[in-house]
């Protein structure tokens, strides 16, 4: 059977919550005016992005002005305003609307271009779990701040070999109902019970790679049932890994970038990661936890953000300084070998 990428809008009841909560909270003039420009101008556009990828509709508008004649004092303008920009989104809490929580170590699949493959980090003998009290805590919290965003219950491990996979997501859905909740899967353990069983509890979002030669049977007879009976508000995406990363620098790619990953989208400024043990990531592709900025089983979430070795990371990202060691190993390319 042919494989198509499949793909349904999702509703726009969240992301609307998630607007109503930003326009309600977001009272400088300079959010207030991109939002309201979302809800407007940008509305189409936008529906297909993420509310913080709004900031880089006006990145890439400075960036096109930027390219045609104009006096050097307009030039200069922009250069400092887009500079105030990625300084002032890259303290702010409110801009972070992607959260991945690492429930399970272990993947059922070693990909060459995964680094589970060559470290035994996650062998499913090594798996290692984040305690149910720790993933409650996490959801408390961001219940407590009034955080909608996307919700991703997965890091390198597989979510669907987690037998509480379901119950930790009815129970995110149950504390912020506005939630995207994303999982990231290679499909392989996906079935349609299980697939209505994950709708059931709460996941609105599928993003399903293939990772195998053939397709997964499980995957294939989900998109025949959704073809049959509807989609509803279910987005549901499967495909191949086009363009991957080198895990700073533990995989290898071929045709590297020159710059490093998240020059232009900044990804520390809206995603956070959190470990099985419950250790903060600043970004998805640090598997070995290189750098520390704290763990949410000891302090609260808001407070390890707004921490100061936190925010000068975010501060020197926003000014093009990417010195961590990691980042300064960070390039993506094109898949070097395939399973
Ligand atoms: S490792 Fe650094 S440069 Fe690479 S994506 Fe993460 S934060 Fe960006």
């Amino acid at each position: 059977m042919k494989i198509v990428k499949y793909s349904h809008q999702l509703g726009m009841g969240g992301t609307e919550k998630c607007l109503q909560y930003f326009l309600e909270y977001h009272h400088n003039a300079g959010y207030k005016c991109m939002y309201l420009c979302r809800n407007s101008a940008l509305n189409i556009f936008s529906k297909y992005m993420s509310i913080s990828r709004v900031y880089f509709v006006a990145e890439w508008l400075m960036e096109i002005m930027k390219r045609l004649p104009m006096p050097p004092n307009i030039r200069l303008f922009l250069s400092i305003a887009k500079c105030w920009l990625y300084l002032k989104l890259s303290l702010d809490w409110r801009l972070v609307d992607k959260i991945f929580v690492e429930t399970i170590t272990a993947c059922n699949l070693r990909c060459p271009y995964c680094p589970n493959s060559l470290y035994d980090r996650g062998l499913i003998k090594n798996t290692q779990k984040m305690r149910q009290e720790l993933f409650r805590k996490i959801i408390d919290e961001l219940a407590e701040l009034g955080w909608c965003g996307e919700l991703m219950p997965h890091s390198y491990g597989e979510p669907l070999l987690d037998d509480r996979l379901i119950e930790f997501v009815r129970y995110a859905r149950s504390k912020i109902s506005g939630l995207i909740i994303n999982l990231h899967t290679n499909g392989e353990l996906l079935n349609v019970a299980l697939y209505k069983e994950l709708i059931d509890a709460g996941v609105n979002k599928f993003t399903v790679t293939q990772h195998l030669p053939e397709p997964s049977e499980g995957v294939m007879k989900v998109l025949e049932y959704r073809e049959k009976y509807g989609a509803g508000n279910i987005t549901f995406s499967y495909d191949r890994l086009h363009v991957i990363t080198n895990r700073v620098g533990l995989v290898p790619v071929k045709n590297a970038s020159r710059e490093v990953v998240c020059s232009r989208t900044r990804w520390p400024f809206y995603m956070i990661g959190i470990d099985y043990a419950g250790n903060v990531l600043i970004c998805c592709h640090d598997y070995l936890h290189e750098v520390d900025v704290g763990n949410v089983s000891e302090s609260k979430l808001i407070d390890i953000w707004n921490s100061p070795g936190y925010r000068k990371i975010r501060r020197d990202i926003a000014i093009g300084k990417f010195s961590l060691s990691i980042c300064k190993r960070c390039k993506s390319g094109e898949i070097a070998s395939s399973i």
